[in-house]
C-alpha cells in the first residue's frame, strides 16, 4: 500500500475545549452543536450541493489529541470506558480512539448549509478536530434495524443531574450570551457520566470541564446524581 497524506477537509468548532465530559458517541448530546467549516479548496457552495437534502451526514475525522502509540508495539487490544475500564477488547471490536491511522467517525445531524458551513448537532469531537471527509447518511444502506452489538448493547445508562439555583441561573444567563442551550447541553453531557465507570465518587470531590469559555463544577453527591455547582465564564 503506498503511503497518502490525508488533508483536511475542513475544521470542526465545537463546544468542546477538552477531552473529558465529551459523549462517547454521537447523538447522546444532541444540544452539542458545532460549526464545520469547509477549507480550501473546499470552503465552495460547490462542494456542499445538494447536501441540503440530507438530514444526517458521517463526519470521518483525525483524533489530533491522542498520543503517538509506539510503532514498534502497535496496540492490539484496548479497554473501553464502556467496561468499566477493566476488560480488553481488540481494537477493532471497538470505537477507541486509540487505534491505527488514528480515524474516527461519526453520524450527525444536519441542521443547515450555509455557504461553506454546515450547521450540525449531537457531535462527540473535540473543537478544531480536523474533518478528512465529509459523506451524506444512506438510511437504507447505513441503518440496520436488526444490529446486533453484545459490547454496547444499547444507551450506557445516564446519572440525574441536579442543579443549585445560582448555577442554573448563570446557564441560563450564559446561553444567552452565547446564544445556545447551554443548560440542556450541560445537563445531556453529564448526564452520560463523565468520569471513569471503576471510579467511586467521594461527594466532596469536586469536578470540572470547559465547555465554549465556560467552567463547568460539579460533585456526586452519590454515584447515580450529579450536582451542578457553577458556570463561570473563564478569566485566564
Ligand atoms: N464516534 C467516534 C468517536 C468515538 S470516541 C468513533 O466511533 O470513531 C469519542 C471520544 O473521542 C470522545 O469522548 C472524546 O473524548 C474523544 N475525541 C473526540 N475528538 C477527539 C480528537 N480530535 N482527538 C482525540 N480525542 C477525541
Amino acid at each position: 500500500m503506498s503511503t497518502e497524506t490525508l488533508h483536511p477537509v475542513a475544521l470542526a468548532h465545537t463546544p468542546f475545549a477538552e477531552k473529558f465530559a465529551i459523549p462517547r458517541q454521537p447523538s447522546l448530546a444532541p444540544a452539542a452543536t458545532a460549526i464545520i467549516e469547509l477549507l480550501p479548496p473546499y470552503d465552495h457552495p460547490d462542494a456542499v450541493a445538494g447536501l441540503e437534502q440530507v438530514s444526517h451526514i458521517w463526519l470521518l475525522f483525525q483524533f489530533h489529541q491522542v498520543a503517538p502509540g509506539d510503532p514498534q508495539a502497535p496496540r492490539l487490544k484496548v479497554r473501553p470506558p464502556r467496561l468499566g475500564g477493566n476488560a480488553s477488547v481488540g481494537v477493532f471490536a471497538s470505537r477507541s480512539t486509540h487505534r491505527p491511522n488514528g480515524i474516527g467517525q461519526s453520524v450527525v445531524k444536519l441542521d443547515k448549509v450555509e455557504g461553506s458551513r454546515l450547521y450540525v448537532s449531537g457531535v462527540d469531537l473535540l473543537d478544531g478536530t480536523p474533518i478528512i471527509d465529509i459523506k451524506p447518511y444512506v438510511p437504507y444502506a447505513d441503518c440496520i434495524p436488526a444490529a446486533v452489538n453484545g459490547i454496547a448493547p444499547a444507551a450506557p445508562v445516564t446519572v440525574n443531574i441536579h442543579w443549585t439555583p445560582a448555577a442554573e441561573q448563570s446557564a441560563r444567563e450564559q446561553g444567552e450570551r452565547l446564544q445556545t442551550d447551554i443548560h440542556t447541553l450541560i445537563e445531556q453531557c453529564l448526564a452520560q457520566d463523565p468520569k471513569p465507570a471503576y471510579q467511586q465518587p467521594d461527594p466532596e470531590r469536586r469536578y470540572g470541564v470547559q465547555l465554549y469559555d465556560l467552567n463547568v463544577v460539579w460533585h456526586y453527591p452519590d454515584a447515580r446524581n450529579i450536582c451542578v455547582l457553577s458556570v463561570t465564564p473563564d478569566v485566564s
